[in-house]
């Protein structure tokens, strides 16, 4: 029985996320979830984004999973999943982006995994106005050596361990030589480390036109913290939407699984997000907990449910009128 922390989450997250925990429920493993809450939820009914008590049942199960969470746009509180990636160093951030056979996307056979340090760099929270009338502010960008030295490495070691054969070092060393000059330095001295694994330098802004123009190139890419959080929207957008895509951070003490997108406010309480993105997360929950059975299953169902395409989701048939339930209970009847 393993134990789960669970937050739903705000806007789509409480549909999304009772879809995606029926499905795993459904799937044969056993989890026994302790539900908690975080964001904008919590800040209405306990007067905090994030509670003690959420942080102190993620201290005790090390395992979460979580809807997302609202941040106010320039105003509020700070945004409680970088809170929570500082709080438990879930350094890394895992955002797989691959082709779905019945998904008729632009491009096809993409399977592209973008690496982003999730700690530092310009998310680090280092921000303050200059002078009292507020016409000057500044955001500092925090590159270290051992923030640095352990995602590198995480991503070659990942790249190893799944047969991949290439890693993208995505940087801007050119314009901010100190920060990202720091972050190619160091991924220069450990790549040669890896001598079965290339090593790609790019510099981010021709990184962004390259996976529009020719996506097929790219394998792994690895980067810093915002230009990860870039990055990983556009690879969505190569395979079907935000609706598709899942995440992993990982630290060395705990783990949190979620969806690469947002609360989406525009589709909220309509019953018609897509809840596979978030399912995807549970998904890779599933196999870091070595329940790579049930992690099959799911996978298997959800292939199915979208090669026949007809109970999908609008955001991957507009003509559809299928209900984010409804999805999941279809993708629960494909199990076998
Ligand atoms: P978003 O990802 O919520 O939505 C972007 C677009 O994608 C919207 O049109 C939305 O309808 C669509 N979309 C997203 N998920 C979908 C799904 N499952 N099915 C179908 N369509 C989907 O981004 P946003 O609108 O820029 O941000 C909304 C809020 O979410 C903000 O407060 C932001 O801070 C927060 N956010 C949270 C996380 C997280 O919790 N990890 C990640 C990104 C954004």
């Amino acid at each position: 029985m393993h134990k789960v922390t669970l937050i739903k989450g705000d806007g789509i997250g409480p549909s999304i996320m009772d879809a995606a925990v029926s499905v795993i429920d459904a799937s044969g493993v056993e989890i026994e979830w302790e539900e908690q809450h975080a964001g904008l939820a919590a800040q209405e009914q306990f007067n905090t984004p994030l509670p003690d008590q959420t942080l102190e049942s993620i201290h005790r199960t090390r395992l979460v999973f979580k809807g997302p969470l609202t941040t106010q746009l320039g105003e509020g509180f700070r945004s409680i999943n970088v809170a929570m990636r500082q709080e438990f160093d879930l350094y890394s951030n895992i955002r797989p982006a691959k082709s779905w056979n019945g998904i008729d996307s632009r491009y096809h056979d993409i399977d592209i995994v973008v690496i982003r340090e999730n700690t530092e760099g310009l998310y680090a929270g280092l921000e303050h106005y200059i002078g009292i009338k507020k016409n000057i502010a500044e955001s500092i960008a925090v590159i270290t050596r051992e923030g640095t030295e352990r995602i590198i490495e995480f991503a070659f070691e990942y790249a190893k361990k799944n047969q991949r054969r290439k890693v993208t070092v995505a940087h801007k060393a050119n314009i901010l030589k100190f920060s990202q000059g720091l972050f190619l330095k160091i991924a220069r001295e450990i790549a040669p480390r890896y001598p079965e694994i290339e090593c790609d330098e790019r510099i981010i802004d021709a990184t962004c036109m390259h996976l529009v123009m020719d996506p097929h190139q790219f394998d792994v890419i690895v980067t810093t913290n915002m230009f990860g959080d870039i990055l990983s929207d556009l690879t969505s957008g190569l395979v079907g939407g935000l609706g598709m895509v899942p995440g992993a951070n990982i630290g060395h003490d705990a783990a949190l699984f979620e969806a690469v997108h947002g609360s989406a406010p525009d589709i909220a309480g309509q019953n018609i997000a897509n809840p596979v993105a978030v399912l995807l997360g549970g998904v890779m929950m599933l196999r870091h907990v070595g329940e790579d059975q049930a992690a099959n299953r799911i996978t298997h169902a959800v292939e199915q449910i979208i090669d026949e395409g007809k109970y999908v989701t609008p955001d991957l048939n507009p003509a559809s009128r299928t209900g984010t339930d409804e999805m999941a209970r279809a993708i629960i009847g494909a199990m076998d």
